[in-house]
């Protein structure tokens, strides 16, 4: 979708991806296959561009370190280093004054008993709520290998929202308002705007998101997963990239998040971040790709495919914006 707004916006693309028929290789210029710790591809790659973003923040951090003594990477290899890392994430929240779940990084079984019901996820390369056990005090630990892991304590929110925040290389830097998110086993579901928070608790959740983006030193989209308690706010998680709670902008905001990222990372001028109408995003997740009639029925309805080849159980096939 990046690859879309770039070619709308007069940029050509190169995708560099580990697999074959990975969307992004149908609508690019041109693309290199190559594994992510292949050095003469990340070369090759960096001679073809000018600058370079990523879409996904499970790639590892060597490649992104490395393709930038050749090119200019937007976010930068640190961003990438604290966002694909849980523990630096939330040590690097709390260290800026952002609150978030109490954690813990050891003796688990210990605060575990403390937390009494927490969440036990894998530190890296999580996504979908892939490599998580919610468990509550007594229960045994699943084996955990050689791989970190962080114990969150269990939050009893009221609800969960998202802010988009975009910053570009001048400074400028703009945040949309917050959606409500609905997970359904782990896996976004769907993202509600007007988020169902008061006014004031959404244009904190803005400055939050702001706060984080300048203290990061982002240059590019990060979005901002927060938890609603009362009217508090923790932060449950950052993505330095086009998120999923973000496409609702693609219909349904005078500026989509992904055309936001391409002026952020080229230094252009940001884009309004004003949504022009109300709705919601709903993922099409496994089969629901193969049951769009009622969305083709609904004139409001936008849907979107990715063209991934297989509909695999809780697999993301592309989403509907649907405005109302
Ligand atoms: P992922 O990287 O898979 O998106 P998250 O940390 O965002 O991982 O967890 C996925 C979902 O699980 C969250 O959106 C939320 O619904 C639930 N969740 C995660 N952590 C907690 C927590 N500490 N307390 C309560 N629910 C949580
Ligand atoms: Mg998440």
């Amino acid at each position: 979708m990046t690859c879309f707004y770039a070619h709308k916006m007069g940029f050509k693309t190169v995708v560099l991806s580990d697999i074959a028929d990975a969307p992004a290789t149908f609508v690019t210029n041109q693309t290199i296959i190559a594994d992510y710790s292949d050095k003469d591809a990340l070369k090759k790659f960096a001679q073809m561009i000018d600058i370079a973003t990523f879409e996904f923040e499970n790639i590892p951090l060597e490649a992104v370190s490395f393709l930038a003594q050749h090119v200019e990477v937007c976010p930068n290899a640190e961003v990438l280093k604290i966002t694909q890392h849980r523990v630096l994430e939330k040590d690097f929240l709390n260290s800026i004054g952002a609150k978030t779940a109490d954690y813990a990084t050891s003796n688990f079984e210990e605060n575990l008993k403390k937390f009494g019901k927490a969440i036990l996820k894998t530190a890296t390369m999580g996504y979908d709520g892939k490599g998580q056990f919610v468990l509550k005090a007594g229960d045994s630990l699943p084996e955990l290998g050689s791989s970190p892991w962080i114990l969150e304590k269990f939050c009893p929110f009221d609800s969960e929202i998202s802010v988009m925040v975009v910053r570009s290389k001048t400074g400028e830097i703009k945040a949309y308002e917050p959606l409500t998110n609905i997970h359904k086993n782990g896996i976004l579901d769907e993202s509600h705007y007007p988020a169902k928070v008061s006014d004031s608790l959404k244009i904190k959740a803005q400055n939050l998101a702001k706060n984080i983006a300048e203290k990061i030193g982002l240059i590019g989209v990060l979005a901002v997963e927060m938890f609603v308690i009362g009217d508090e706010l923790l932060v449950n998680e950052l993505a330095p990239r086009p998120h999923n709670s973000g496409h609702f902008s693609m219909d349904a905001a005078v500026t989509s998040q992904f055309e936001q990222l391409i002026r952020a990372i080229t230094g252009l001028p940001l884009g309004s971040t004003e949504f022009h109408s109300t709705g919601y995003m709903k993922n099409l997740i496994g089969d629901e790709v193969n049951n769009l009639e009622e969305f083709y029925k609904n004139p409001n309805a936008k849907i979107h495919l990715y063209g991934k080849a297989e509909a695999k159980a809780g697999r993301k096939m592309g989403h509907v914006n649907i405005l109302e």
